[in-house]
């Protein structure tokens, strides 16, 4: 992996399954040629550990935001926190927001408010979002048509072709990652393959999502680069030409991570 730069566009290195061995993850990330690693936020109590992880690893940057799943604890006066660490971070992205209309118990009204108010917040910064979208694309896309941000990255895409368009004509780019290294995956190995190159991000989110020759153990980011190759033999193209027109995309959707 010489020459070109792997960027994993979403990994949330301060988990605490990355509690026992944090310094070695990032190790193996850094001799596995990734470069530059995004780690969103999820709540406001994990703003801090974000910020100090970002400080301790020069290939960190932060995203800050509430997502979806944590919206049912989150206060009114966390908007305010969240507006406070978007301020004093230099973060690439208002993120990790949007809608997970499968995870149960949930209240969807209350989830379009937080995703509504969090869009706002990032277009009065002229941030990007990273969007964390599950079983409602369309819902998150009328947030979007409604409140236009910057683009932005909708995070481990699994949708259709069609709602893949109308994010990319929204300006946002689509991350890819373990779920497209799987056979039975058609739909998504399908769209990896044919989507516009200038369409597509690489992504982690370990730890989660690990790869199929994982199985179900951790995932980490020095993971990336056998990713990025899934994708370069699903588009029957050479990993350095993948991994730099990536690259690409996610300097042209994060500016900030320049
Ligand atoms: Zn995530």
């Amino acid at each position: 992996m010489t020459g070109a730069a792997l960027i994993d566009t979403h990994c949330h290195l301060d988990a605490a399954e990355f509690d026992a061995d944090r310094p070695a993850v990032a190790e193996r990330a850094a001799r596995a040629g990734v470069a530059r690693i995004v780690v969103p936020a999820v709540e406001r109590a994990n703003f801090g550990a974000v910020a100090s992880i970002c400080r301790e690893y020069p290939a960190c940057v932060p995203a800050y935001g509430i997502h979806p799943m944590y919206v049912d604890r989150a206060r009114d006066e966390d908007l305010a926190a969240l507006e406070r660490s978007l301020d004093e971070g230099e973060p690439v992205a208002v993120g990790e927001i949007g809608l997970d209309f499968f995870a149960e118990p949930r209240d969807e009204a209350r989830q379009v408010r937080w995703f509504a108010a969090q869009l706002e917040i990032a277009r009065a910064r002229n941030l990007p979002v990273l969007l964390h979208v599950r079983r409602a694309v369309d819902a998150v896309l009328r947030e979007l048509r409604r409140i236009r941000v910057p683009g932005g990255i909708a995070h481990a895409f699994n949708g259709s072709r069609q709602q893949a368009d109308a994010f990319l004509g929204l300006g946002f780019r689509l991350g890819f990652g373990g779920a497209m290294t799987f056979d039975r995956a058609t739909r998504l190995r399908e769209l990896a393959a044919t989507l516009p190159l200038s369409a597509i991000v690489l992504e982690t989110d370990a730890p989660d999502i690990p790869p199929a020759w994982i199985g179900r153990g951790r995932n980490e980011p020095a993971e990336l680069p056998r990713i990025a190759a899934a994708l370069a033999g699903l588009r029957g193209l050479p990993a350095d030409e993948v991994i730099a027109a990536t690259a690409d995309n996610v300097r042209a959707v994060l500016p900030g991570l320049a």
